[in-house]
């Protein structure tokens, strides 16, 4: 009997399917919603779970590397869809490091049938208030901005003040305690098919039950800063897919002898094969035994890493403009559509503090750069 596929491979294999597909849904209010039925299929929607809840263990230490080239493969057919199944992944490693053993149980199960999570944290002026109402209970006030899959996740987590100030998950189950939806916040330069709207709690109820973890746990660290290495490997992905659809449209107009061309290609393989062996490098340093012990270092490596990604992303699609040139840059060809959601993906929280907090790193360790990240 064959084996089954490892998440990793599983993903692999989608790669195509996902990229022939990924103009329908380009478009504002779309969602990979058939997408997420072939991740559903595939086992990858439960692939994050511990084997003993019915999963591969994706989340295990030793799967890290496996993990992270999962989500690439995915980003590499659609972006929108690596996103979206990033935010799923993230959630249920939240639930399961922070959960109660009958939550574990009740959001695994979630999962198994289906259920998409995903992370809804960051928000504007008007940010989300737990208001306490008797029995543990609590009744939600405030939004949510840039709420990924919203409309299609049942079971987002997101996070809300207390009223000391404490910083709390939960769990809302959304399809019982329907979020009012703004789409008209989503007016994207790229990522269409991610719907992240604008999502209005007020009005919902919570109880103990979906509370996830102490206040302040979201932000516990390294988990907080070093999940920075999952989202660059998403964006590394559509590197790939630039690099891959580049020599495609060269192959295809017969411009493979040219010199100059050569060059660019051989700098973006460069640059896509550098982003590959930071996968590495993150995988091996966050799964080093001083990994939780050694915070600071943990996180200086991931902003490294993220912000090496960004570069390389940068770069590949420039150099694929110039390749392609303003033809390649027309629908039906690809170009258009992942230049876009690139872009706009590459724009994560603070990018210049991640910098800045390596500098600060290194600066505050004097070890020589040849074991600077040995330790
Ligand atoms: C497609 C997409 C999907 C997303 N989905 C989700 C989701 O599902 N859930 C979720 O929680 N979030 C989501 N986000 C939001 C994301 O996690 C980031 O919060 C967001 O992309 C960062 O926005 P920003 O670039 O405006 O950030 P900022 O951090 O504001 O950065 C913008 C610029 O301002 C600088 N800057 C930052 N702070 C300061 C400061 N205090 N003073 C001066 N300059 C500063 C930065 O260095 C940077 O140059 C999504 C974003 C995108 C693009």
């Amino acid at each position: 009997m064959l084996a089954a596929p490892t998440p990793e491979e599983a993903a692999a294999a989608l790669a195509g399917r996902l990229a022939a597909q990924a103009a329908l849904t380009d478009q504002e209010g779309g969602f990979p919603t058939e997408e997420f039925q072939w991740l559903g299929a595939a086992g990858l929607l439960t692939a994050p779970l511990s084997q003993a809840l019915g999963g591969a263990g994706l989340l295990a230490p030793p799967q890290t590397l496996s993990m992270l080239r999962t989500l690439k493969h995915l980003g590499r057919g659609n972006l929108a869809v690596g996103r979206v199944y990033e935010g799923h992944l993230n959630a249920l490693q939240l639930t399961q490091r922070f959960g109660q053993p009958a939550q574990v149980q009740r959001w695994a199960a979630d999962a198994r049938q289906g259920r998409l999570f995903g992370v809804w944290n960051t928000e504007a002026q008007d940010g989300v208030h737990l208001e306490p109402l008797p029995e543990g209970r609590f009744r939600l006030r405030g939004s949510k901005t840039f709420g990924s899959g919203a409309g299609h996740l049942t079971r987002p987590l997101i996070t809300g003040a207390l009223p000391d100030g404490g910083w709390q998950m939960f769990i809302l189950p959304a399809d019982e305690q329907l979020p009012t939806l703004d789409a008209s916040f989503w007016k994207p330069l790229g990522m269409r098919a991610t719907a992240s709207f604008r999502v209005d709690l007020t009005g919902a109820e919570i109880g103990p039950q979906d509370l996830l973890g102490p206040p302040g746990a979201y932000y516990q660290q390294p988990w907080f800063s070093g999940g920075a290495i999952r989202f660059a490997a998403v964006q590394l992905g559509a590197a790939e897919a630039v690099f891959d659809e580049t020599r495609r449209f060269l192959r295809d107009l017969g411009r493979l002898d040219d010199p100059y061309q050569k060059m660019r290609l051989g700098e973006m393989a460069m640059l896509v094969e550098s982003g590959n062996l930071w996968l590495r490098g993150a995988a091996d340093h966050a799964t080093r035994p001083a990994a939780e012990a050694d915070v600071a270092a943990t996180i200086a490596y991931a902003n490294l890493m993220r912000t090496a990604i960004e570069e390389i992303c940068l770069r590949t699609l420039q150099l694929a403009e110039r390749c392609v040139g303003a033809r390649g840059l027309l629908r039906p060809e690809p170009f258009e559509r992942l230049h876009r959601d690139l872009t706009h993906y590459l724009r994560q929280p603070a990018p210049d503090a991640a910098v800045a907090d390596a500098g600060r790193f290194v600066l505050a360790h004097p070890t020589p750069a040849h074991s600077l990240w040995n330790a």
